[in-house]
């Protein structure tokens, strides 16, 4: 038996991350034993003392604990501490560190797999919730024109637009403040396709889009995907990349070495049919 890491979240059986790094440790050659851990809504705390008492190096945080996850470790990287949410934890020489992957992990998939430049591009970011928390920062790094993020409250899309001011042009807005305007990028971190719903948006989103990406993966044709598709928009995007990719900074983090993600990918995608 390997080094220990695992996954954390509720529910957890769908998760795709032991797989993933499995693989990751059989291209590097790394011995490491990868499990799934299911938290129940209290027990986070009990859980991860436990894990880290066991020997466990590592855990990936999923939904619903990166925000406990923050409050849980002792020092929190600069990414984590902007975000506000934790998706991996560190255990190292009796020192609990936390990582936010999520932005790098979307980012790297949309510029690097995707091919998808967001310099000068006007983006909309659909969301106020964790994802998007752990997101803005690294989409406003690339150098857009404008960022706008919306969500169902506009509180909390003005909350995030008001930390990220200081990075570049970014604002925030209701569903209601989208009619008439137009994106190059459209990404969709709303919750909303898990439950095949769509967000409020109008038509006028897609036009002229270069790309739309819903963060959800492995559901085929979301309802927001078919909507860009059926509106001419012709490169469209799940969240599979990002999956992969922040997982590979995890492992990076932990191990010391970066695992290529394409095999990775290729063997988890599911068609957007
Ligand atoms: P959260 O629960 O933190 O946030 C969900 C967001 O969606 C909130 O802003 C919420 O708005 C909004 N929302 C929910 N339903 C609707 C709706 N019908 N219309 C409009 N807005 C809606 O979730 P996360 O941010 O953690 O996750 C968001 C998505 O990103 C999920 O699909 C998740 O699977 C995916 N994800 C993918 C990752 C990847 O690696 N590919 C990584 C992380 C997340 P409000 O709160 O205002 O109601």
């Amino acid at each position: 038996m390997g080094d220990l890491y695992a996954v954390i979240g509720n529910p957890i059986k769908q998760s795709k991350s032991p797989v993933i790094h499995s693989a990751f440790a059989k291209s590097t050659h790394q011995n490491i034993t990868y499990t799934a851990i299911e938290g129940g809504a209290e027990d986070f705390v009990a859980l991860t003392n436990a894990f880290q008492a066991a020997g466990g190096r590592g855990l990936n945080v999923t939904a619903p604990f990166k925000i406990e996850a923050y409050a849980y470790v002792a020092a929190h990287s600069p990414r984590a501490e902007l975000a506000g949410a934790v998706n991996a934890i560190k255990f190292q020489d009796e020192q609990v560190i936390g990582e936010n992957f999520d932005g790098l992990g979307l980012v790297r998939d949309l510029v690097c797999n995707l091919q998808q430049s967001l310099r000068g591009k006007r983006i909309l970011l659909m969301g106020a919730g964790g994802a998007t928390r752990g997101s803005f920062q690294q989409i406003l790094a690339e150098g857009p024109s404008e960022l706008v993020i919306a969500d169902l409250f506009v509180e909390s899309a003005l909350t995030l637009a008001s930390l990220g001011s200081r990075m570049g042009s970014v604002q925030g807005c209701d569903f209601d403040a989208l009619r008439n305007e137009h994106f190059d990028v459209v990404i969709n971190a709303t919750s909303a396709s898990l439950r095949g719903e769509l967000p409020p948006v109008p038509a006028s989103i897609f036009k002229g889009c270069e790309i739309a990406y819903e963060l959800a993966y492995g559901l085929g044709l979301t309802p927001f995907l078919k909507m860009a598709r059926d509106l001419g928009v012709t490169k469209l995007a799940d969240g599979v990349g990002m999956l992969a990719e922040q997982a590979a900074e995890s492992f990076a983090w932990w191990r010391g070495i970066r695992p290529d993600t394409k095999a990775v990918i290729d063997s988890i995608t599911v068609p957007l049919s």
